[in-house]
C-alpha cells in the first residue's frame, strides 16, 4: 500500500513524487511510455524555459481565478529553489524568462529522473490497460497495486507525439468531473488567402492585431511567419489560444503592420525622403532594400505598382504604399492540430478541484496537477510554472506541511 500513486512522470508528477518522497511519503510513480518527460526534453526549443521571473495571474486563463490566484502564490524563487537542490543552476534572462544555465533542457530531465531514483521511488513504465478502482486500487501490465491517494498528472492533448493524449480526461469523468473540451493553444493558424502560400517560408518582424467580428482582442509585436497552410511566429503562437476561443462564436481576421516600427505619418516622411530621381529604382527594389523584397514584391503587385519606378511616385501612392503595407488584412479560419500546439486550454473543469490542495471536491483523496486542468498560460515559461507549482500544492497537502517548507 503506498501513500500516493501518481500517473504521469512528466513536468508536474516527477516533482510532486519527488516532493512527497523526500516528506517520507512511500510513492508509485505510473507511466505510459519507456521515458516520461518528454515535452520537457522538447520544451524551449530544447532550451527548457523552466520558468518566469514576472509571473502574475494575468499569465494564465482557465476558469477558477482563485486556483490561479494560487498558483502564483508559489514563488519563481521558491521553483529555482527546488531545482537547486537537484543540483540545477538556473538563469534569468532579461525579459524574466528562466532556463537551465547549460540551456540543455536534457539536463533538467536527468536531474529530476537521477532525484527520483535516489529516493527510491517505484517506478512503473510502460504501462498498458491502465484500469483504477475507487480507494484506490491502479491495475496495469496484469499487476495491481494500492494507495491511500490518487494523482493524475497525465497531461493534456498537446503534442501527442511527446506523449499528449486524453486519457486523464477519461479518468476524470469516470469520477463525474466535468471536462472542459480541450482546444490547441501555442499553435500556428490557418488561413486560405493566398499570400501564406505564395510567400511561405518568408518570416519578418510585424504588429499584429487579432480581430473577432471586428472587434479588436489582442495585439503582439514578434516573428511573423508565412507557411502553406497559414500563419506561425510567435506573434501567432501568442494570439492563438484567444482565435481559437474566438472562432467557437465568430469570424476572426488579424491584421498585420509589417512596418511596425513607424507610425503612418513617419513612414510617409521616411518614404518620402528615400526618393531618389537620379537614381529612378523601381519600386520593387527601392522597397525591397528596407522590407523582405519577396513580402514587398508580392505587396506591390496586389497594389499594381511593380512595374513602376520611384519617380512616379506621388502622395497619393505612398499612401496607397503606406496603408497596404501597415494595415494587411488575412482571415483566419481556425488553428492547426493538436500535433502542432505547445500546450492545450480546456481540461478538467478547475472549479471542480481545491485550489489550495488541488484535491478533486468529487473524489476525497483524489489529486489533479498540471495541463490535465483546464488551466492554461501564456508563453514564457508560464506552463511550467503551473506544472511544478500545482505539483508543489498537491505534495504539500498531502504532506501535511506548510508549502515553503517543500524543498
Ligand atoms: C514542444 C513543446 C515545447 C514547450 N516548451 C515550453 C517551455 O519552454 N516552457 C513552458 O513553460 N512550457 C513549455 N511547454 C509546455 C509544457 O511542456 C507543459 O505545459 C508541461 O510539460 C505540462 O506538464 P504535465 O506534467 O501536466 O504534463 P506532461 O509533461 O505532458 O506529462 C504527462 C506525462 O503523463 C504521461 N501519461 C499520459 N497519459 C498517461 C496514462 N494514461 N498513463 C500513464 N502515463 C500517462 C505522458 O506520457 C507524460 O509523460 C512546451 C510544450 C511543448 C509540446
Amino acid at each position: 500500500m503506498y501513500d500516493a500513486i501518481i500517473i504521469g512522470a512528466g513536468a508536474s508528477g516527477l516533482v510532486c513524487a519527488i516532493n512527497l518522497a523526500r516528506g517520507g511519503k512511500s510513492v508509485a510513480i505510473i507511466e505510459a511510455q519507456k521515458r516520461g518527460g518528454k515535452k520537457i526534453l522538447a520544451s524551449g526549443n530544447g532550451h527548457c524555459n523552466i520558468a518566469n521571473a514576472n509571473v502574475s495571474t494575468k499569465n494564465f486563463y482557465g476558469k477558477n481565478s482563485k486556483l490561479i490566484e494560487e498558483i502564483v502564490k508559489v514563488k519563481p524563487a521558491q521553483i529555482v529553489e527546488f531545482f537547486n537542490t537537484l543540483g540545477l543552476e538556473i538563469v534569468t534572462k532579461d525579459d524574466g524568462k528562466m532556463y537551465p544555465k547549460s540551456m540543455q533542457a536534457s539536463i533538467v530531465l536527468e536531474l529530476l529522473e537521477a532525484e527520483i531514483d535516489r529516493l527510491n521511488i517505484s517506478k512503473f513504465y510502460e504501462v498498458k490497460e491502465l484500469n483504477i478502482k475507487r480507494g484506490f486500487e491502479v491495475s496495469f501490465n496484469n499487476s495491481t497495486i494500492k494507495a491511500n491517494n490518487l494523482i493524475i498528472a497525465t497531461g493534456s492533448q498537446a503534442a501527442p507525439q511527446l506523449g499528449g493524449n486524453s486519457s486523464g480526461l477519461e479518468i476524470a469523468k469516470n469520477f463525474n468531473h466535468t471536462i472542459i473540451p480541450q482546444i490547441p493553444a501555442l499553435v500556428p493558424l490557418i488561413s486560405s488567402h493566398p499570400i501564406c502560400k505564395s510567400l511561405a517560408g518568408v518570416k519578418v518582424k510585424a504588429k499584429v492585431r487579432l480581430f473577432s467580428n471586428d472587434k479588436e482582442l489582442s495585439s503582439q509585436i514578434g516573428d511573423f511567419l508565412f507557411a502553406k497552410y497559414g500563419v506561425s511566429g510567435l506573434s501567432i503562437l501568442d494570439l492563438s489560444l484567444k482565435a481559437n476561443l474566438a472562432l467557437e462564436k465568430n469570424r476572426c481576421h488579424i491584421i498585420v503592420d509589417f512596418f511596425s516600427d513607424y507610425s503612418k505619418q513617419t513612414l510617409l516622411e521616411y518614404l518620402k525622403s528615400r526618393i531618389d530621381k537620379k537614381r529612378d529604382l523601381k519600386l520593387q527594389l527601392w522597397l525591397g532594400a528596407i522590407i523582405n523584397s519577396k513580402l514587398s514584391e508580392y505587396l506591390l503587385k496586389e497594389l499594381k505598382l511593380d512595374e513602376k519606378s520611384e519617380a512616379k511616385l506621388n502622395s497619393k501612392l505612398l499612401k496607397e504604399i503606406v496603408e497596404h503595407f501597415k494595415n494587411y488584412r488575412i482571415e483566419i479560419s481556425g488553428s492547426r492540430e493538436f500535433k502542432y500546439a505547445e500546450v492545450a486550454y480546456g481540461g478538467v473543469d478547475s472549479r471542480e478541484i481545491d485550489s489550495k490542495t488541488m484535491q478533486s471536491k468529487k473524489e476525497k483523496n483524489l489529486y489533479f496537477i498540471g495541463e490535465v486542468i483546464d488551466t492554461v498560460g501564456d508563453r514564457g515559461g508560464y506552463n511550467f510554472h503551473f506544472a511544478w507549482s500545482s505539483a508543489v500544492l498537491c505534495s504539500s497537502y498531502c504532506l501535511g506541511v506548510p508549502k515553503s517548507c517543500v524543498q
